[in-house]
Formats: structure tokens, C-alpha cells, sequence
């Protein structure tokens, strides 16, 4: 039985989610950075003074880390320079918290994986 709720709470892969429509403008977003593969924009219930959200633009399977396959290294190391380049433009000299949240065990709600970042304040640790 729980193993059929964590199932449900789970999309398949190719299941649309929001981002999508972020990425397709169908829905606005405050956008403070985009090329070609990746598209990042503010948290639209920011736990920081910054918080953004870095997604690929093309999702190809990876709906969270735990999907991640030998295809996706380069993708996801692009992610990350991406939020150290945002962290810059942003002012977070002093520091910044990456976070990516996997499953239901990790939180997380949006299954097209993304990376937060978060600063601007103290973080604390260990995260709730
Ligand atoms: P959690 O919701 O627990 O943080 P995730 O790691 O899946 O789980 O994060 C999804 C993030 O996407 C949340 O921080 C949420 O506020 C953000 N979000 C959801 N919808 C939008 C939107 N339309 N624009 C910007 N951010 C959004």
C-alpha cells in the first residue's frame, strides 16, 4: 500500500509539468538567466532573499536526480556552473546554498529536475 502511494506521487517521465510551461512562456516567470540548454528564474515562493530555480530546457528523462543516466553528466554539470554564475550576478559574495530535492522523501514537487539556489540570508544546517 505504501508502496503504491510513493508510485502515484511519482509522475512517469515524459509527464508535462509546470516548467514546461515556464519554458514555453505559457505562464510568466521573472527569467535571470537562459542559453541554450537551461533556463533560470526567481522562486515564486522564495525561501531566501534570492531564490532561483536552474532547469534544463529539455527535461529527456530526468525527472529528478535519481533518474540521472551516464547521458545526463553533461547536463547536469552545466546546471551547476550555471547557479555559480547566477550566484554571481546575484551578489552572493558571501555564500549560497545549492539544493536539489529528490522524491517524496526529499520533497520534492515539481518532477523536471531543478536546481534551487538560495541566498541572501544565514542558511542553517542542518536543512529541515
Ligand atoms: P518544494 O516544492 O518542496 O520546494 P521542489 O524541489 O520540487 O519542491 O521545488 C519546486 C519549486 O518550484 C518550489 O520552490 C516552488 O515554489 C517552485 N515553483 C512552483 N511553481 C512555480 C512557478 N510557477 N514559478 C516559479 N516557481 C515555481
Amino acid at each position: 500500500e505504501k508502496e503504491a502511494a510513493l508510485a502515484a506521487a511519482v509522475p512517469p517521465p515524459d509527464y508535462p509539468t509546470i516548467f514546461d510551461k515556464i519554458i514555453n512562456k505559457e505562464i510568466p516567470s521573472k527569467v535571470v538567466f537562459e542559453d541554450e540548454k537551461v533556463l533560470a528564474f526567481r522562486d515564486i515562493s522564495p525561501q531566501a532573499p534570492t531564490h532561483i530555480i536552474i532547469i534544463p530546457k529539455v527535461k529527456d528523462g530526468l525527472t529528478g536526480l535519481s533518474k540521472a543516466e551516464e547521458r545526463h553528466t553533461e547536463i547536469l554539470g552545466h546546471l551547476l556552473y550555471t547557479a555559480k554564475l547566477i550566484a554571481k550576478q546575484e551578489g552572493l559574495e558571501d555564500g549560497f546554498r545549492i539544493v536539489i530535492n529528490d522524491g517524496p522523501s526529499g520533497c520534492q514537487s515539481v518532477y523536471h529536475i531543478h536546481v534551487h539556489l538560495l541566498g541572501g540570508r544565514q542558511m542553517n544546517w542542518p536543512p529541515g
